[in-house]
């Protein structure tokens, strides 16, 4: 079974018109402004699916800073899983700007059935350690209920791009391992974070961290992948295709580059996500 555990249904509004968002969310207008960034419908993601060969994906939105327009992301992300039940797996996502708005909204949709958390981002500022701070009791909930968070995390040197910014890798640290319990997925291979899974003290931390492969092709050679398994574990590396971004292919290909075929590969591309998604308590 093939699940991309990365993509984004942004709401319906957002993709008629992106014109007011961009004026009034700095993080989205960061990211969205420029008319190469695509917004996908529904019916796009499910034709993607569809010519894909992808059985599910894990769809959510954005960290609106506006809880009303989080809300409606994600009551549409619910209802396009009510459309479509055997192939979408709902994520409910916002802001952290106001810490007892984001626990309610983790409340409200977790309590509904959704299958987990993020992805969660600081696209304006970067993540520093009050950011994940306030994401704590949010992992919490999660934690309680063994659903997964998606954190985006991305590389600190390197090409500028919208939407990279930068992350206090000792406060991610520090919240991982505040977490035994949570499986916490980090986005885009974590910004290369994988890699102090090597160092002895840290290792055991790291069990339940997983990075996908979100925007790789654009920013990786395909030895990420086999340097990741190697750090995490063949457990612990999940396709995300970041998709309206990029779809499967580019990724299949990198597959393809690492030489990584069979049960591995099938680990990659679907049972790994779907071991951590089968955790959840009803
Ligand atoms: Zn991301």
């Amino acid at each position: 079974m093939i699940i991309d555990c990365h993509t984004h249904l942004l709401p319906r509004q957002a993709q008629q018109d992106r014109s007011g968002f961009v004026a009034t969310d700095r993080a989205f207008g960061s990211l969205y402004a420029s008319s190469k960034a695509c917004i996908a419908s529904t019916d796009d993601i499910i034709r993607y699916l569809d010519t894909s060969g992808i059985d599910k994906a894990i769809v959510f939105g954005f960290p609106w800073e506006d809880y009303d327009t989080a809300k409606q992301n994600n009551d549409e992300i619910w209802e396009f899983y009510q459309s479509y039940p055997d192939r979408i797996i709902p994520f409910a996502t916002f802001s952290l700007d106001q810490r007892d708005l984001a626990y309610k909204e983790s409340e409200r949709t977790l309590s509904a059935g959704f299958a987990g958390l993020g992805e969660f981002s600081m696209y304006q500022v970067g993540w520093n350690l009050a950011d994940f701070e306030a994401l704590r009791p949010c992992l919490t909930m999660a934690c309680d209920r063994q659903v997964p968070v998606i954190i985006h995390v991305n590389e600190p040197v390197g090409h500028r791009y919208p939407g990279k910014i930068s992350v206090d890798i000792r406060a991610l640290f520090k919240t991982i391992r505040n977490h035994p319990n949570l499986d916490i997925i980090l986005a885009h291979f974590g910004g290369g974070f994988f890699i102090y899974s090597l160092m002895p003290e840290i290792g055991p931390t790291m069990k339940r961290v997983y990075v996908d492969t979100a925007a790789a092709p654009f920013l990786y050679d395909s030895r990420i992948l086999t340097a990741s398994i190697t750090a995490l574990g063949k457990d612990n590396v999940l396709l995300g295709t970041d998709f309206p971004l990029l779809g499967i292919s580019r990724y299949q290909r990198m597959l393809d580059e690492a030489g990584i075929n069979g049960r591995l590969r099938d680990k990659i591309l679907g049972a790994n996500i779907l071991e951590i998604l089968e955790r959840r308590l009803h």
